[in-house]
């Protein structure tokens, strides 16, 4: 999303790992750092040294909340982590991740990726549960099965006792007296509560000794398994990820799929048979890192694919093709390679910023966006530009974008855009609910045009897209550019 901070909000990452050779919280942070990318708001890391569990999570990036001291304060080889960014509920410490419950002598931890459309639903009767926050409300629906299985678990035993008593006649065992409830099972706790979510789920999920992950039947968000060199295991949302704390990718976690991982390795178990395959196609246009792979697709040859899809389809006379950074880039390469149009830089991106500031009133906004782009006057000063962006959400900073490059002088500007207009909202993990804010649900192309001060502007086809991404017909969501909507969305009129 290139077109800052009013374009769609990335919707979480998650990490896990249990390896006995390494210390976890620091591979955890190694993990998030590298999916920072999937949420600034907050982060946090869950640990356990055998024994017991301990959660650091804070609002802010990865790097500003750890350091090594905060790092070595959370001993063990077995962790999870999560960056957020605020799909439900508000951008707030308490709905940092990872939540964790108790029931019982259990205590588990748990990070989530996506987002529920049956939240308001699986909250009623759980009073201590937030409902502004679905990953919340599945930890207390976890939490609330653990206690019943653990009463069905001594009640069967109290059957149990009672027969065995009767078998042998004995009056002096205490079968009549009802067992005082153990622990319930958490493997057995997910595999009923997971059936019930309906929507976008990629979970990461410990106790003290164990490495859980599990994805939605739709399959809407990624989840990898990994092997480390040391032998242990990770889990995580993007396959750089496991590059970065040396793991291979082992697989992707099947729709439906639930892993255990345990000092036995890992065992899969399928929760739920999979639904229609819906991996979120803006995986590729925008919310993945170039340099990973989803189903077995680069996202960078991907992107430079569209590029090119994009030049055959909306060619134009001009002097040089740019980027708006940096998701845009490999499409911009691949429609320069395609037009045999010059490439160039015609925007440099600042580095170094973090969230773009909440701006109150035009000017400021206006300067929020020279923060995050300058223009390269030289290389734009009475040129036709073709504008490569991956897609557009709201709109206002592409707009002063367009201002940005006009004012430096630029001659022309082509705007061609990776992917079909963004006509419906979001309800599996990005931030655009609020259909009102999209430009391309209220304005024509020629009026969004018209609207930028663009001097042409063309969407990539949705068929060329979805070819560019990969040429097997389905199994990606395209909600957010048609209204198809895999899992029905409650009270949604399309
Ligand atoms: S609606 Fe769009 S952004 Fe959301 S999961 Fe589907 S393709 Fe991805």
């Amino acid at each position: 999303m290139a077109d800052g901070s009013d374009g769609p909000k990335e919707a979480c990452g998650v990490f896990g790992v249990r390896d006995p050779q390494q210390p976890a919280a620091h591979l955890t942070y190694l993990g998030l750092f590298a999916l920072q990318h999937r949420g600034q708001e907050s982060a946090g890391i869950a640990v356990s040294d055998g024994d017991k569990i301990m959660i650091d999570k804070d609002m802010g990036l990865v790097a500003t909340i750890f350091d090594e001291h905060r790092l070595q304060a959370l001993p063990g080889t077995l962790a999870i982590g999560h960056t957020r960014y605020a799909t439900t509920g508000a951008s707030a410490w308490r709905n940092a991740q990872p939540v964790a419950r108790h029931a019982g002598d259990v205590f588990f931890a748990l990070g989530h990726n996506g987002n529920l459309v049956n939240t308001i639903e699986l909250a009623v009767g759980h009073p201590d549960a937030d409902a502004d926050s679905d990953s919340d409300v599945v930890a207390a629906l976890v939490a609330d099965a653990l206690l019943a299985d653990a009463i069905a678990t001594a009640a069967g035993k109290t059957a149990a006792n009672k027969a065995a008593a009767g078998d042998i006649g004995s009056t002096g065992h205490d079968a009549g007296v009802a067992e005082k409830p153990g622990n319930g099972d958490l493997i057995a706790a997910l595999t009923s509560v997971l059936p019930r979510l309906q929507g976008a789920y990629s979970f990461v999920v410990m106790d003290e000794t164990r490495l859980i992950g599990a994805r939605d039947p739709n399959g809407f968000r990624p989840l990898f398994l990994g092997r480390c060199e040391t032998g242990g295991w990770v889990l995580a949302s993007e396959t750089p990820a496991l590059d970065v704390v040396s793991a291979k990718v082992v697989r992707e976690i099947d729709p439906g799929e639930m892993v255990v991982i345990d000092d036995d390795g890992v065992h899969s178990i399928q929760f739920a048979e999979p639904a229609r395959k819906a991996l979120c196609s803006f995986e590729f246009v925008y919310i993945a890192r170039p340099d990973g792979k989803l189903a077995g697709v680069g996202v960078h040859a991907a992107r430079r694919r569209m590029g090119r899809a994009l030049a055959r389809q909306s060619p134009v006379d001009a002097d040089m093709v740019m980027p708006i950074p940096d998701s845009s880039i490999p499409g911009a390469q691949g429609y320069a390679a395609e037009s045999g149009i010059e490439y160039g830089d015609g925007l440099i991106k600042n580095r170094y910023i973090g969230r773009t500031f909440i701006a109150p009133n035009q000017q400021l906004r206006e300067n929020a966006v020279r923060i995050k782009f300058n223009a390269i006057e030289d290389n734009v000063a009475g040129k036709k530009l073709v504008v490569v962006e991956d897609s557009i959400v709201r709109a206002t900073t592409l707009r002063s974008t367009m201002k940005l490059l006009r004012d430096a002088g630029a001659a022309e500007i082509h705007l061609r855009v990776l992917s079909a207009p963004y006509r419906w909202s979001c309800f599996y993990g990005l931030d655009t609910s609020d259909r009102s804010k999209l430009v391309a649900a209220t304005m024509s192309v020629e009026q969004i045009r018209e609207h930028l001060g663009a001097d042409s502007l063309a969407y990539l086809e949705l068929d060329e897209m979805l070819t560019a991404i990969s040429p097997e017909p389905g199994g990606f969501c395209t909600a957010c550019m048609t209204g198809d909507y895999p899992v029905p969305v409650p009270g949604l009129v399309v």
